[in-house]
Order: structure tokens, then sequence, then C-alpha cells
């Protein structure tokens, strides 16, 4: 019988960790990375495609495509877009 005592445990122990961390954690490690550059891309795209421009959903007073809120109502360009996006999202059923 092989004697396998605490330290040749622990050496085994050490090599499996190796052996996984070396397959997945740099995965691991990289899909996370990934995730978070996309979600940031993400954001920032979402940010860029949507300018405000057209009538304003809440007021109808046409706002300028650089504004940061809208001359009629004084909704910020963030409220408009989300009102926007909610209303597209209402017309066409899912
Ligand atoms: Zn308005």
């Amino acid at each position: 019988m092989p004697n396998l005592g605490g330290p040749e445990l622990l050496i085994v122990l050490a090599v499996l960790l190796l052996l996984f961390g070396a397959t997945r954690l740099p995965k691991l490690a990289r899909s996370m990375g990934q995730a978070g550059k996309e979600f940031k891309e993400g954001m920032k795209d979402g940010y860029r495609a949507e300018p405000v421009e057209g009538p304003c959903p809440f007021c109808e007073v046409k706002v300028p495509a650089d504004s940061k809120f809208c001359p009629g109502c004084g909704k910020s360009s963030d409220e408009i877009v989300a009102q926007k996006s909610r209303e597209a999202a209402e017309k066409k059923p899912a």
C-alpha cells in the first residue's frame, strides 16, 4: 500500500489546483472581462445610438438632437429616450 500521508496529499491537491487553475481560471477571467467590456461598450453604444430627436413623447414639442432637455416640458434626454423605447416596446407585441 502506497504511503499517502499529509504532505503527499497536499502535493496532489496542489497539482490538481494548478491543473484546474491553468485551464479554468483564465477562461473564467476572460469571459468575465469580456462580459464587462461588452457591457461597457453596450452602455456607450446605447447612449450614442439613441440621440434625442423628433417630438418629445410627453409634450410633442420637437427636441433638438443634441439637446439635454426637452424645450417644451423640461424632461431630460434620458427620460425622453426611456419613454420612447417604452412606447416602441408597447407598440410591437412581444
Ligand atoms: Zn417635452
